[in-house]
């Protein structure tokens, strides 16, 4: 059984093509520029050589249309036909409170979705689009929606809730939804295989650390807290992002800077986070690179980004009244030794040692602890395509 993963962006398309007998990668690319001049389709099968197609794409329809010519093209391809494809799992953002669970899309999954869209206006009407292409041109395979949000749906309403007017919850479903769901259960998943355990007997904190970055605390293999919150800007400070801060500063800004509710949504998810305290870059590797040339801002940006990840930390182990294991994903968090040494440094009162000779390690499954560290750190690099694949199988 092969499974297409889909992951469609406002101008952009991510796919994999994955044999689910042996979880093997057949093929994967990216469309880029969907609707703008230079579109391209960058596509890649497992064992072949990369290939770069030039051409127009005005839509999403007109971008998988390339990408399925893609996979079945004699040459570069993966499949010699379309008929291979056993379903389509699209990844999609915003599953509301609708969504706690991936699903088999049919119409009554896209209306909902079509409402969710107000919560995600960036994210979900992409996704739709991608779906409705997907329909048109494969009408006869089964496509499922894997939610960003869904795992946390788990989320007690202590955790969910904001201090605010509980109408505005009631109105406007104003609440924590929490992001990279398929992310956090995937590492959790991994990490109880790794220690030997069940995930029911385990208390996880994942820290995904990539571009957008969000912490989840894992309690028996269910969400039960974590950092992102209405929308992905809450929580961490982030490579653009601002993560947390006094909701005050916004009026205030507002106010003194004479900006729109569109500057203000522009300077906290485009140009904060450790871009903006550094200036330098929003690129963690440009920032290592500064501070070994001794650039003080690009320092003081790391050392808030840190302070960050250790409070949720300790917040979360709090909130568990315990801690098993910490775990790291994503770019950052799978590749940057010093973000995983500086992020554990401290909590030793956590059960936690680092052992620096197995830290220094980037991109692969290890434990990164002493033997004798009750609390275990794991490096697990994610998979979010896999995980979608196998929701996808799960459920068809
Ligand atoms: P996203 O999927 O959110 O775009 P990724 O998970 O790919 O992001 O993470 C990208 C980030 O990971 C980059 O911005 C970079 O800061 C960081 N990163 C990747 N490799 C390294 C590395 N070797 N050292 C430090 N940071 C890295």
């Amino acid at each position: 059984m092969k499974v297409l993963v889909l992951n469609c962006g406002s101008s952009s398309l991510k796919y994999q093509l994955i044999n689910m007998e042996t979880e093997a990668v057949l093929a994967k690319g990216v469309a880029e520029r969907i609707g703008i001049a230079g579109s391209f389709v960058k596509h890649e099968a497992t064992g072949k050589e990369k290939v770069i197609i030039d051409e127009a794409m005005d839509n999403h329809k007109a971008a998988i249309k390339i990408v399925l010519d893609c996979l079945v093209n004699k040459v570069h391809g993966a499949i010699s036909s379309m008929d291979e494809i056993s379903a389509v799992g699209h990844r999609v953002v915003h599953g509301g409170e609708k969504f706690a669970e991936s699903v088999i899309i049919n119409d009554e999954v896209k209306a909902t979705l079509e409402e969710c869209s107000e919560l995600a206006p960036l994210h979900n009407p992409p996704n739709l689009m991608g779906i409705n292409a997907c329909e048109e041109i494969l009408p006869n395979v089964p496509m499922v929606g894997v939610f960003d949000t869904a795992f946390h749906q788990t989320m007690p309403k202590s955790s969910f809730l904001y201090a605010l007017p509980y109408e505005l919850y009631e109105k406007y479903k104003i609440r924590r939804y929490g992001f990279h769901g398929t992310s956090h259960k995937y590492v959790a998943m991994r990490a109880a295989d790794m220690l030997g355990k069940s995930l029911e007997d385990l208390k996880l904190i994942t820290c995904h650390l990539g571009n957008g970055a969000s912490i989840a605390a894992i309690n028996k293999g269910k969400s039960v807290d974590t950092s992102m919150g209405f929308t992905p800007l809450e929580g961490l400070a982030m490579g653009t992002r601002c993560g947390d801060i006094d909701p005050a500063i916004t009026t205030y800004l507002m106010e003194k800077e004479n900006l729109t509710s569109g500057d203000l949504n522009n300077l906290m998810n485009k140009k904060s986070g450790v871009l903006g305290i550094s200036g330098v870059s929003s690129d963690f590797r440009d920032i290592e690179a500064a501070v070994s040339e001794g650039n003080e801002r690009a320092n003081m940006a790391l050392e808030v980004y840190y302070k960050r990840v250790k409070k949720y930390i300790g917040a979360y182990a709090a909130e568990m009244g315990g801690l098993d294991a910490v775990i790291f994903t994503a770019g950052l968090g799978e590749n940057s030794v010093e973000t995983r040494q500086a992020v554990c440094e401290g909590l030793e009162f956590l059960g936690i040692k680092i052992d620096s000779d197995k830290n220094n390690v980037r991109g692969k499954e290890t434990i990164v602890t002493t033997d004798d560290s009750t609390t275990k750190v794991l490096l697990v690099p994610t998979n979010e395509e896999l995980m979608i694949a196998r929701e996808t199988k799960a459920l068809i």
